[in-house]
């Protein structure tokens, strides 16, 4: 069985990072105004968080936040040299940073491998040039492909992080990023559909009427199909959604856009809907019961919130009744009709078939 992963995040607010992105406002996502960056900040945080965590466990050290390889060498090599201490003695397991695209060169990665940093996030954004210019990037579609493709050869893990809804973008070239992404082989990924910050440009140009973010049905259809084209590529997608924080939540420094504290539960059960009407369809299901077999894990991803999936195949199928069982098998769904089995689903299977959904 795989170990259980925990991460001790390392905010580096907009340090190091000479540009302005228009939803950017780094201080606030990250939740706090310039704390003193040195190697305390990094112990201190370290060891707090060691006192909480198990023994038999991954533990990693994530700097967030800003660009870490555009941080002065010196202050780069302070906070490196902390963490990099932690795992020498066998603390920690991870290394891993997030930054720009075109803070990345052969100097960069080997001061980072010099430090045990394990595993590099790209902030890719957008890969549409005028998507990029628009969002006052300063990185082109170029500068991701070649990041990532040093990245990877110097053996780092490379992680991707992709923002669908930008102003000048759409659904087709959300995907589009998804498709080029993938053909870079990250093996994480991350989506953040864009959300406006408070004191950001995207705030000034919302309220001036000149963006209009997704609404949170838009941003889950378009991130069900991102999501399913990077777990059908075997790319672990380990986040989508902001985190909902003190600072992020609709009542302080969201304005606008789709935020939902439990984002990738939506997309995850628009999914699993997609999977129980392609069955009942194939299967030309009406007016009878249907009886859906699965491992209690996956319950809350196909009854949906508020039981919404179950309510929908109900009306569109006229079930007379839907009923859900346990089955101590993972991964796997079997569906019933009237007692009779109709349908046995990997769910893996199930992303795949939902881009084929979205391309038909
Ligand atoms: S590069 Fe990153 S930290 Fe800098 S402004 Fe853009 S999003 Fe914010």
């Amino acid at each position: 069985m795989d170990k259980k992963r925990k991460i001790i995040p390392i905010f580096v607010p907009h340090i190091g990072c000479k540009n302005n992105c228009i939803f950017c406002n780094q201080k606030r996502i990250t939740g706090r105004i310039n704390p003193k960056i040195d190697s305390n900040y990094v112990n201190t945080i370290v060891n707090d968080y060691l006192k909480t965590m198990e023994e038999d466990i991954i533990k990693e050290i994530a700097f967030f936040g800003g660009s870490f390889t555009a941080i002065n060498i010196d202050m780069q090599k302070e906070l490196l040299n902390s963490a990099y201490k932690f795992k020498n003695n066998g603390v920690i397991n991870n290394i891993r940073i997030s930054t720009r695209p075109d803070a990345i060169n052969n100097e960069i990665l080997e001061l980072q491998k010099k430090y045990g940093v394990d595993i590099i996030e790209l902030g890719i954004q957008s890969l549409d040039e005028d998507v990029l210019n628009t969002a006052k990037r300063g990185h082109s579609i170029d500068d991701c492909k070649k990041a990532s493709k040093l990245i990877k050869e110097y053996e780092f893990i490379l992680g991707h992080q992709i923002m669908p809804g930008l102003p000048k973008s759409n659904k087709n070239k959300d995907v589009k990023t998804c498709r080029e992404s993938v053909l870079m082989k990250p093996k994480i990924a991350r989506i953040y559909p864009t959300l406006v910050i408070k004191d950001t440009e995207l705030e000034q140009m919302y309220n001036e009427g000149m963006y209009e973010p997704l609404n949170i049905s838009e941003a889950v259809d378009i991130c069900a199909e991102i999501y399913s084209i990077y777990k059908s590529n075997d790319i672990n997608v380990i986040r989508i959604g902001l985190q909902n924080t003190e600072n992020i939540n609709l009542d302080n420094d969201v304005v606008a856009g789709p935020f939902h504290p439990a984002f990738r539960q939506l997309v995850e059960e628009k999914i699993f809907l997609n999977i129980l009407i392609k069955a009942l369809t194939e299967n030309k299901i009406s007016n009878s019961i249907v009886t859906i077999k699965a491992n209690e894990k996956l319950f809350s991803k196909i009854i949906g919130q508020k039981r919404n999936n179950i309510k929908l195949i109900k009306t569109k199928f006229k079930l007379k009744k839907v009923e859900i069982v346990d089955w101590d098998v993972k991964n796997q769904l079997m569906l019933f009709n009237d007692n009779k089995n109709i349908s046995h689903i990997m769910v893996d299977d199930a992303y795949t078939n939902y881009v084929k959904t979205c391309i038909g």
